[in-house]
Formats: structure tokens, C-alpha cells, sequence
């Protein structure tokens, strides 16, 4: 929202444990079945880590 890609990106990599890293998605659905707004949990997942995984700043 801010476009700040470091804090984020610093946020992602540390303050979320390695058990919960999105990379560990199954890709079970369980969450989508059960989010009530019908987001696209796993294929969001996977472009956030892919904009993370990225080398250099996004700006
Ligand atoms: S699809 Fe959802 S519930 Fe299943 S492992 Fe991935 S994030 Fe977790």
C-alpha cells in the first residue's frame, strides 16, 4: 500500500516463522474454502513470494 518494498519484505522474512513461510503452502485450499470473501489465497501467496524473491527493489 505504501510501496515501501523493504519493510515488507524485511517483515515477511522475520517476523513470520519459518513453519508459516508462504513457500510452505501445500496449496491445500483450505483457507479459500474457508475465507468468506472468496480471495485467491494460494495464487496471491505465490506472487507476493515471487515479488519478495526478486533481487532488487520493485521502484
Ligand atoms: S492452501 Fe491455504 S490452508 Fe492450504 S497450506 Fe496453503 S495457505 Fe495453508
Amino acid at each position: 500500500m505504501y510501496e515501501n518494498y523493504n519493510v515488507v519484505k524485511w517483515s515477511w522474512e522475520n517476523e513470520i516463522g519459518e513453519a508459516h513461510q508462504p513457500k510452505n503452502c501445500v496449496k491445500c485450499g483450505k483457507c479459500e474454502a474457508a475465507c468468506p470473501q472468496k480471495l485467491h489465497i494460494r495464487e496471491d501467496l505465490e506472487k507476493a513470494q515471487a515479488d519478495l524473491d526478486r533481487k532488487e527493489m520493485i521502484r
